[in-house]
């Protein structure tokens, strides 16, 4: 059985000179390669870093909506030389967080739709971060061509927002959230999600799943997120591995 952690934080400071100690522990869980997301300059370039220093970990790079603000020509400029780098991926993770707002809504929105658009004139699929912005999510989605394809990263709506997203093609990433007793929305809406349109990922250090929920999460986790989706789903765990690692090898496109 393998496994992917199709969106992690390998390059986040509390794995620093710790990278290659967690790569093996998640081995040792079936999980052979995972996808370091970016966020902003300084995670972008960290993730590009540790895909060119293992051979299982690929990046992907992006302007988050925290630093949407920052997002000017340069930043494009750069951007696009880093989308050119061999082991970048997607472009990820992008999005709108109306939680935090530390960009505004506009700004946002715009960013967001640029680096979408961007992704597609580089034939490339986007990752995606939305947090209280379902509403404008959906409808820049809506207006966009995800030919390339589009990932909702730690998908947290409810089954009428997944039958939405469902109708754009989508593919919906499951965290550490749908192991959570409580998350019942989610439970319904993993229950409901084709197989075909599945993934999995632990945005580690965030988000550990049960059973080690309130420590530090690591990206061999994923394993307790595949687990709890065999189990809200009634099938095998093997068959949930070999699905979404078909799946996350097809959208990121990863040989
Ligand atoms: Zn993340």
């Amino acid at each position: 059985m393998e496994l992917i952690d199709n969106h992690t934080h390998l390059q986040d400071e509390l794995f620093r000179g710790k990278e290659e100690f967690y790569l093996d522990r998640a081995q040792k869980l079936g999980v052979t390669r995972v996808i370091c997301a970016g966020q902003d300059p300084e995670f972008n370039r960290r993730a590009i870093e540790l895909s060119q220093r293992f051979a299982n970990v690929s990046a992907m790079v992006g302007y988050c909506p925290d630093v949407a603000k920052d997002y000017d020509q340069k930043a494009e400029d750069q951007l696009i030389d880093q989308l050119e780098t061999p082991g970048v991926v997607a472009i990820g993770e992008v999005g709108l967080d109306y939680y935090w707002d530390e960009s505004p809504r506009q700004v946002q929105r715009e960013i967001f739709a640029r680096q979408i658009e961007l992704a597609h004139e580089l034939k490339m699929p986007v990752d995606i971060h939305t947090r209280d912005a379902f509403a404008d999510c959906y409808q820049i989605l809506k207006n966009s061509n995800l030919e390339y394809g589009a990932i909702l990263h730690s998908f947290n709506g409810d089954v009428q927002w997944l039958n939405k997203f469902l109708d754009l093609n989508v593919y919906f990433s499951y965290s550490g959230v749908a192991s959570f007793t409580k998350a019942t929305e989610v439970h319904e809406a993993v229950r409901q999600t084709p197989l075909e349109r599945l993934l999995v990922e632990t945005d580690a250090p965030y988000l550990t799943p049960k059973p080690y929920r309130g420590r530090q999460n690591e990206p061999g986790y994923v394993y307790y997120v595949a687990q709890a989706i065999s189990k809200l789903k009634g099938i095998p765990l093997e068959e949930v591995a070999k699905a979404t690692y078909d799946n996350t090898v097809s959208v990121y496109g990863l040989s």
